[in-house]
């Protein structure tokens, strides 16, 4: 069908969504986005509330730099965004031990003088693999052969880069091991809590490749999104419109219907019906499997190793707690315990030059931790005391590990609430409340775009390349890339 002719639906105006349907709006197909809450952005929303506006999960703007996915995202639909570098993309503290992560690694090295080489060979990866994402990367590959293939490509531009194939069976803690660095708990507990927030996962389960690209964040450049994190998707929001697209919010998908491989329409918790000849559903596999049937195959869980949710604490602060801070966000990891659960805490609080985001004098911030949803769910079961008494153990043991660093966190707090996976399940439709990406544990077990039906598609972090704004933008692009390759095969095969 002629592109201007073809109707396409996208389920929720989470960032993969809407960059998915703002590119293929301004191609000229008409796109309707179908969005559940009554504002845009889900896991990447800035919400108001009692005079804050609060980042509902992330805070961190990245995939900014020249060239990367979120600038060529904003070249490509004439957006200007709002953005500006943090000169520290954060700071990590443990007990006494304070780094902080500019665009360069000096501080890690001086502290962690025997790092060198990993480093070294961290940023040859993470440079060829920017290389072939430029060139157009297509991930899931089918196996070893595909990834030899690209490898080729890649060596084409960066010598030495045979290197990737090794490591694309290699899990972190086999690399540090081949540089001795397993031994050294504080790098390996510093490499632990990088890699947990940015492939949900640690350095005995995470690949080598993802964790090289991942450990590239800070290098890349962390940005301030002016207004909170949620700006983005109002501005891809406002995209989709201007190029006569349709966002409509409080529009709950409620099933999608279909005849064998074909989905033809959807339908909406007001009684709207929608006809579509593709559909976009910006939701994880799980979610989608509920709106089309138990026929579906899409609901299959690829991944075998057990998925995170968040506890997020919304606080309204007395900003001074963190003026000693050289940027806006701090990683803290508890004296004791395992990584997540509240042992290890991400802080983000807004700038003080920002006077919408919070109240006079005060600041909106966000701490979050990972958690495991079962817990969550089995507390609900047993009735509102045991799940209130949960979320009260979990709130102060995030108040426990902020005061251990910030030892006057409790008397600068002067507004308190709080998302578990209950309202992450309510509030994103994620299944479970299973936010923040699937672990990054192989290259090969990773889901692309496609599902048993030839004209729906996923978009969002449970796709390849997973997580994250620029993650999410560049598997909205793959999302697209093959639609309009069905959508061609049909033009030619009517
Ligand atoms: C606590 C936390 C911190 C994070 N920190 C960062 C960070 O600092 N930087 C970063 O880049 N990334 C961060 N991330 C990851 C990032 O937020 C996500 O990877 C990304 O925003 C996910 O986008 P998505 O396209 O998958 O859509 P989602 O955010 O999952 O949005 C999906 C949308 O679909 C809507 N929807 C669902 N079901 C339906 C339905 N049936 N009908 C209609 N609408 C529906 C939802 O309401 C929602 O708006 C963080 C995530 C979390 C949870």
């Amino acid at each position: 069908m002629e592109l201007q002719n073809l109707n396409v639906v996208v389920i929720g105006a989470g960032v993969g969504g809407l960059a998915a349907a703002a590119l293929l709006a301004r191609k000229g197909a008409i796109v309707t986005v179908l969005e559940a809450q009554d504002y845009p952005g889900g896991c990447a929303a800035t919400f108001a509330r009692e005079g804050y506006r609060f980042d509902a999960g992330a805070t961190i703007g990245c995939g900014f730099h020249d060239g990367g996915p979120m600038d060529m995202l904003g070249k490509e639909l004439g957006i200007i965004w709002p953005v500006s570098p943090e000169p520290v993309a954060w700071q990590y503290r443990h007990n006494s031990l304070h780094l902080d992560l500019p665009p360069q690694r000096l501080g890690i090295l001086e502290r962690f003088p025997g790092s060198a080489p990993f480093w070294k060979e961290q940023a040859e990866l993470a440079k060829l693999l920017w290389h072939l994402a430029e060139g157009g990367l297509s991930w899931p590959v089918k196996g070893a052969r595909d990834l030899a293939r690209l490898a080729r490509k890649g060596i084409a531009g960066l010598p030495g880069s045979a290197h990737l194939l090794t490591f694309s069976t290699k899990t972190v803690f086999e690399w540090l091991a081949s540089h001795g660095l397993d031994s050294d708990p504080d790098f390996v507990r510093f490499i632990d809590a990088q890699l947990l927030v940015s492939v949900q996962t640690t350095s005995r389960y995470a690949n080598a490749v993802n964790a090289a690209i991942a450990l590239d964040l800070p290098l890349s450049g962390a940005y301030r999104v002016k207004g909170g994190i949620g700006t983005i998707a109002e501005l891809l929001a406002g995209a989709v419109e201007d190029n006569g697209g349709a966002v409509l919010f409080r529009k709950k998908v409620i099933r999608i219907d279909s005849v064998r491989r074909q989905v033809f329409g959807l339908e909406t918790s007001d009684g709207s019906a929608i006809a579509a000849d593709f559909v976009l559903a910006n939701l994880p596999p799980e979610s989608l499997a509920l709106l089309t049937g138990p026929e579906s195959k899409s609901a299959v869980v690829m991944n075998e190793c057990p998925h995170w949710s968040a506890f997020v604490l919304y606080l309204g602060m007395d900003p001074s707690l963190f003026s000693a801070l050289p940027t806006h966000h701090v990683q803290i990891i508890s004296a004791s315990g395992e990584l997540a659960e509240g042992n290890s805490i991400f802080v983000s609080f807004s700038p003080g030059d920002e006077p919408d985001r919070a109240p006079e004098g005060l600041c909106a911030v966000t701490v979050s931790t990972h958690t495991r949803p079962e817990q969550w769910f089995q507390a609900k079961e047993k009735g509102s005391a045991a799940y209130m008494e949960l979320k009260s153990t979990f709130t102060e043991h995030l108040l426990t590990v902020l005061s251990e660093q910030f030892p006057q966190a409790r008397d600068a707090v002067r507004s308190i609430s709080a998302a578990t996976p209950v309202s992450w399940e309510r509030y994103t439709g994620r299944f479970q409340g299973l936010v923040g990406g699937y672990p990054q544990t192989s290259l090969f077990k990773v889901r692309g775009p496609a599902t048993s039906f030839d004209n729906l598609f996923l978009v969002g972090d449970s796709i390849f390349p997973g997580q994250s704004l620029p993650g999410v933008v560049t598997g909205a692009r793959r999302a697209i890339e093959l639609l309009l390759q069905r959508n061609e095969k049909t033009v030619r095969e009517p």
